[in-house]
C-alpha cells in the first residue's frame, strides 16, 4: 500500500485517499468545436513516468491537493497544493516507439 504525505496531515495510509484523475487540465472555451469539447471530457494521457494527479484525503482533513507521482513505481514525486504551480516534471518512463 502506498503512503501519501498529505500537505495538512503528513503521511497516511492510501486507503484513506481518493483519486481525482489528472491535475491541470484546462477547459475548453464554451464555442469549441464537438471534437475538442470530446477530448476535454473522455479522453486523457496514459504516461509511464510521472505524472500529476489531483488526490483527496476523504478519510482525514478532506483537502484536495497535487500529486506526482512515477506510475510505474508508485514512488511520490511532489506534493503541493492546488494553488500552487506545477513543478517540473522531467521524463522518466521509456521513450515511445518512433
Ligand atoms: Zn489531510
Amino acid at each position: 500500500m502506498m503512503t501519501i504525505p498529505c500537505p495538512w496531515c503528513g503521511e497516511r495510509p492510501e486507503n484513506e485517499f481518493h483519486c481525482g484523475g489528472t491535475s491541470h487540465i484546462q477547459r475548453p472555451p464554451l464555442d469549441c468545436s464537438d471534437e475538442t469539447w470530446g477530448d476535454y471530457m473522455f479522453n486523457r494521457d496514459n504516461p509511464r513516468g510521472n505524472h500529476a494527479e489531483r488526490w483527496r484525503h476523504s478519510y482525514g482533513c478532506s483537502q484536495w491537493f497535487n500529486v506526482v507521482r512515477d506510475t510505474v513505481t508508485h514512488d511520490i514525486k511532489a506534493v503541493y497544493r492546488m494553488t500552487d504551480p506545477a513543478p517540473p516534471m522531467p521524463h522518466t518512463g521509456p521513450e515511445p516507439a518512433q
